[in-house]
């Protein structure tokens, strides 16, 4: 695990963060600075600093982040009303954090194209 990430450091709890989800996989917790009354971060354990260094063998882990963030879509009852999934990438994606992430975002409407 990099000593200096964040996301590992909330993994490894040594870093206190809101945890609504985890498995053996998986953790999820609310965004320190929320964008949406609801605002999920979910991340695998494993360390991997961005998306476009996915394997095909990642594939499972990928599917698993996205299953997580419906489930809990529908748990804090936003399904329906809809929400967004994003994943940034390096500068231009907006990536501040590089550990790979799934945002979830509900709660209100969301604008297109993101800004
Ligand atoms: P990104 O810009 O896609 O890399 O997203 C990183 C997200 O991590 C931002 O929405 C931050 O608000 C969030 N964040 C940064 N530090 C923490 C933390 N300690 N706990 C929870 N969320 C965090």
């Amino acid at each position: 695990m990099p000593r200096d990430c964040l996301f590992c450091q909330i993994v490894a709890k040594e870093l206190p963060a809101t945890i609504a989800y985890e498995d053996p996989e998986v953790v999820a917790f609310h965004d320190v600075a929320p964008q949406a009354p609801v605002h999920l971060l979910v991340v695998p354990r494993r360390h991997l600093a961005r998306i476009s260094e996915l394997q095909a063998a990642d594939a499972p882990m990928i599917s698993h982040l996205v299953m997580t963030a419906n489930q809990l879509a529908r748990t804090l009852g936003v399904d329906e009303a809809g929400y967004r999934l994003v994943m940034n990438c390096n500068a231009h994606g907006g990536q501040t954090v590089f550990h790979v992430h799934l945002h979830l975002l509900g709660g209100r409407p969301m604008r297109w194209p993101p800004g």
